[in-house]
């Protein structure tokens, strides 16, 4: 949406493609708040530390520096544009302390910084006069040579599939937080556009590298925001005891995520758990503090957990929350392939590295949206429409076709169980290669049953049957591109650890693993990551 308003102010024609409404994305979940350094005590060059340090050294420089230079200016443009930030005592902009920052310097909207900003960028796509396509879902992206010529998508409402002839293509379709079973993603997050990018020649950059968030609740894995902590919450174990002081002793529960989500799972694996848990305590925060600051997280605790943290603490845990691997781009959200951009979590430029920090990645979306908006629109104004081949769409309706008309198979809803549940038992907080190993084998298998796949719904309008397959078409491949590429990487860096190679490996693996598909097979091939201020150091909270 953030690209869309840079063409459209541009005066190009530009549409925005979604699977479901606009409001619905997935950012619309987004709680804690978004980064950037306000304060004249913070500055842009902290803020760059702290993501590099966070990234564990894996992260790109040269983008990071972007990233946090150009974060001030897009959050006043955004309070500009209806953004109605949490204030401070003062009047200003309110900012909280988050996980892995030395300074408190992440934005919000109480708890529902995503809801409030998502709304902001709708009324913006209709002021410009964006054309929208909602519950639209993109099954192909379309080129001919190395270049785009469009997409090829399938009509929710009627069933029908339509080509979009354009001169550029961003791709900006989020995560793949559903390729598990526990994460705080929406059942939209499938990861279709990194698939998508893939089978037309773009590489999947760090695909091992996926962020467990903390505090995920028990059983849904719905999000408890790192803004519980960072409004003073602690996590405990069994016994009470404040676990984190022996895992991270100066910055306790605001260590970075990929340390708190091991400590917890060492906590629990220990027998120190309660219930396959350990609990976020906010009692200690009072009534008052909690209904202004975090009404929503009690609201969720009360209604899917049945615990009011006024008066009890929340059980969580670890769960999948967000993919910091996905479709290589430079700063300018360009790819390889002539014409397609991606940005937002679904691009890997790489601003997060090895894990990222809580409030990034919002931020991510707004500043290199709006860069990838402005290169698409050069690219546009410089280049000629053109032609769509002609078999693209035949090619696209056929192979629905027959899937819709196969009568013998097995259904996907099995498949991707078994898929969700290897993926969580062996590409999980703590990985080995034998457990990889497994995984692969069982994903190949999978993909194999999935090439027989068949559906009891064979009705144009609202087949959400037909839509599960294809997603899963996309997340069953996008799984074996992650074990894959989890099993290359024999180091323990950020959120990828490998029980057999715990340490971090700078000498041979400080450099990001680029994913192709060939030969109906896939090809890893290696980038140096870019070093610009901060050099490799231990990294301690
Ligand atoms: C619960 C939760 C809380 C979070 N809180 C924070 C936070 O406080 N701060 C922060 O910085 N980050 C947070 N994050 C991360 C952040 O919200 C996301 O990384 C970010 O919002 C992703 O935005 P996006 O635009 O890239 O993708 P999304 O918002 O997921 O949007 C993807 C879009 O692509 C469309 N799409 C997907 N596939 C197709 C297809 N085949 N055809 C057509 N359209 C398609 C979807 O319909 C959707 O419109 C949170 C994440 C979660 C899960």
């Amino acid at each position: 949406m953030r690209a869309a308003v840079e063409i459209s102010r541009a005066g190009l024609n530009c549409a925005v493609v979604s699977k479901v409404h606009p409001v619905r994305s997935h950012s619309v979940a987004a709680q804690g708040g978004i980064n950037a350094a306000l304060k004249e005590t913070d500055s842009w060059e902290n803020h760059m530390m702290d993501t590099v340090k966070g990234s564990d050294y894996l992260g790109d420089q040269d983008a990071i520096e972007v990233l946090t230079r150009e974060a001030p200016a897009d959050i006043m443009e955004l309070e500009g544009m209806g953004a109605i930030f949490s204030r401070d005592d003062r009047g200003k902009i309110a900012q909280r302390p988050f996980g892995g920052a030395g300074y408190p310097r992440t934005c919000y909207l109480a708890d529902r910084t995503g809801h409030g900003l998502i709304h902001v960028m709708y009324e913006q796509l209709m002021k410009y006069g964006v054309y929208l396509y909602d519950e639209w879902s993109v099954v192909e992206i379309v080129t001919g040579g190395n270049s785009v010529r469009g997409i090829i998508a399938l009509e929710l409402t009627t069933g029908k599939l339509h080509r979009l002839r354009s001169k550029a293509v961003i791709v900006a379709t989020g995560g793949y937080g559903r390729l598990f079973n526990t994460t705080t993603n929406a059942l939209s997050s499938t990861g279709d556009g990194m698939s998508l990018a893939l089978r037309q020649g773009a590489p999947l950059m760090d695909m091992e590298f996926v962020q467990f968030h903390p505090t995920t609740l028990k059983r849904t894995g719905i999000l408890m925001t790192e803004g519980a902590r960072g409004e003073g919450g602690y996590l405990i174990n069994s016994s009470g005891e404040r676990f984190m002081k022996r895992y991270a002793p100066k910055t306790l529960e605001l260590a970075s995520r990929d340390v708190i989500s091991r400590a917890e799972q060492t906590e629990i694996d220990g027998g120190r758990g309660v219930d396959g848990c350990v609990l976020l305590d906010l009692r200690h925060l009072g009534a008052d503090r909690i209904n202004e600051r975090l009404p929503q997280i009690r609201e969720l605790s009360i209604n899917f957990a049945g615990v009011d943290p006024v008066a009890e603490p929340i059980p969580v845990k670890p769960g999948v929350h967000y993919s910091m691997g996905g479709i290589a781009t430079d700063i300018d959200g360009k790819t390889p392939v002539e014409g397609l951009f991606a940005a937002g979590e679904c691009a890997c430029i790489s601003v997060h590295g090895a894990n990222r920090l809580g409030g990034n990645s919002l931020l991510e979306t707004i500043v290199f949206g709006r860069r990838a908006g402005v290169a698409a629109t050069g690219f546009s104004l410089e280049n000629k429409l053109l032609d769509f081949p002609d078999g693209a769409l035949p090619g696209a309706s056929g192979e629905i076709a027959r899937i819709l008309n196969r009568t013998r198979g097995e259904p996907v809803y099995p498949i991707l169980k078994e898929a969700r549940d290897a993926m969580e038992r062996h590409c999980w907080v703590f990985r080995g290669r034998e457990g990889l190993t497994a995984g692969l084998k069982k994903i190949r298998e999978l993909r194999e049953r999935y090439k027989k796949v068949c559906v009891t719904d064979r009705s144009d309008s609202f087949n959400t049957e037909l839509l599960t397959v294809i997603e899963a078409g996309y997340m069953l491949e996008l799984s074996e591109v992650m074990l894959i590429s989890a099993l290359n990487r024999e180091e323990s860096r950020g959120s990828h650890f490998r029980a057999d190679f715990p340490e971090r490996n700078d000498k041979d693996w400080l450099r990001h693993a680029l994913v192709y598909r060939k030969d109906g097979g896939y090809d890893i091939k290696y980038r140096d990551v870019k070093i610009v201020r901060f050099k490799p150091e231990q990294r301690k909270y």
